[in-house]
């Protein structure tokens, strides 16, 4: 399963990657993390003598059909740029073969074909049939039972890259050999997703420390009024069990005392510090309010690791980003172990200018993240080893 056990000498390599990139309104590539992600691996191959690099990637939701938007070919031609290398680019997902002088190859946006997210067994052989070896190292599709994932892996001899290698050893260290006092942060949009890491870490963390939408269903489900917040109805009897079984652990659970509450969402708005029980009529809580913050940075102060997913607020809006900086702020110089994941947490380390490398570990995956600290085994991953 590892790379670095592999003799890669003339061998065809078949690289699935993530370069599901952002774009802007032009079309241009508006942040490249995830292709400077893959190029260590990229660049072992090349090195250790490979001799042909077959890359694949998913852009975008075509959804089994060839969407002219969503072709892969100007990344490819991004990426030639960083390698000073000609990257040939194959027209369809699965072509009948790529010429013997192409050292590198870039496949079609593979859910074009609507075999990919189907796993389908027809179009993993026309892959395996190109390569001799399957490396992974797409950690942030892993969650996904996807041919390019799964399906091919079973396949051929299989390896993760060197990236997903990196992240399974950080989160596996995570779940086996937390240092404590260990802490979890979770904020976000909605609870639906983040259910089974909250479930896991009422018993693993030492803390967890809740903002964001999220904070608001454990508050609507203590009985607070959240005035018009956002929350999930639906979710209140989950929010109340998670409170339940986090009872047994004094002070464990977190959820805020005070709030930055508006009645509208945009950087115009009239904002109010209030504390939770004072939050009624159209009001909305946006951001985690001051005392909260300041508890909360320092019980990060107190942490040996700590995990973060879900910005704390709105912080998309100047005025409800408060909370979601200062966090980021903190942990950049937190004397813990900071390990951050979710397209969104990173976002927000992006706009307040954050290096990543401030931190011990910024994950490549949200949902494969999350599904890895849940203690489940991601099909792609498992794939590897089988
Ligand atoms: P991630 O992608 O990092 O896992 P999520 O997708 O769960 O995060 O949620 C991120 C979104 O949640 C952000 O766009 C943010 O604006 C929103 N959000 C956070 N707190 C609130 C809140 N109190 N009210 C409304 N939206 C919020
Ligand atoms: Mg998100």
């Amino acid at each position: 399963m590892n790379l670095k056990s592999v003799n890669l000498k003339n061998k065809r390599v078949w690289l699935r990657v993530d370069f599901n990139v952002p774009v802007d309104s032009q079309g241009l590539i508006s942040d490249d993390t995830r292709i400077m992600s893959a190029l260590p691996t990229i660049k072992y191959l090349l090195k250790k003598g490979a001799k042909q690099i077959i890359l694949a990637t998913h852009f975008g939701r075509p959804k089994g059909q060839i969407i002219d938007d969503l072709r892969v070919g100007f990344i490819a031609k991004y990426l030639e740029k960083i390698l000073k290398e000609t990257i040939w680019q194959s027209k369809e997902v699965a072509p009948k073969e790529i010429p013997n002088s192409a050292k590198i190859a870039m496949l079609e946006n593979v859910r074009f074909d609507p075999g990919e997210e189907k796993n389908d067994e027809k179009l993993a052989k026309a892959w395996a049939k190109l390569a001799d070896i399957y490396v992974n190292d797409a950690f942030g599709c892993s969650h996904r039972a996807h041919a390019s994932i799964v399906g091919i892996a079973k396949l051929l001899p299989s390896y993760a890259g060197l990236l997903l290698q990196r992240e399974i050893e950080v989160l596996t260290e995570v779940l086996d050999h937390p240092q404590k006092p260990l802490t979890l942060i979770i904020g976000g949009a909605k609870i639906d997703t983040k259910i089974g890491v909250l479930k896991e870490f009422i018993h693993k963390a030492d803390n967890i420390l809740v903002g964001g939408g999220i904070a608001n269903t454990f508050l609507f489900a203590q009985g607070f009024d959240i005035g018009k917040s956002l929350y999930q109805e639906d979710k209140l009897e989950t929010a109340q069990e998670i409170m339940l079984s986090a009872e047994v652990y004094k002070d464990k659970f977190v959820i805020p005392s005070d709030a930055v509450v508006a009645s509208e969402m945009n950087d115009k708005a009239l904002t109010l510090n209030l504390p939770v029980e004072d939050v009624e009529g159209d009001m909305k809580i946006l951001d985690i309010g001051k005392t909260t913050l300041m508890k909360y940075l320092y019980v990060i102060n107190k942490s040996a690791m700590i995990i973060w997913n879900g910005p704390l607020g709105l912080f998309e809006c100047e005025c409800f980003a408060k909370g979601t900086k200062k966090i980021a702020e903190a942990l950049a110089i937190a004397k813990g172990k900071v390990i951050i994941g979710g397209g969104e947490t990173i976002d927000a380390l992006k706009r307040f200018k954050i290096d990543e490398k401030k931190f011990y570990h910024v994950s490549t995956g949200g949902g494969a993240m999350l599904e890895f600290l849940e203690g489940r085994e991601l099909p792609g991953v498992k794939a590897l080893a089988g």
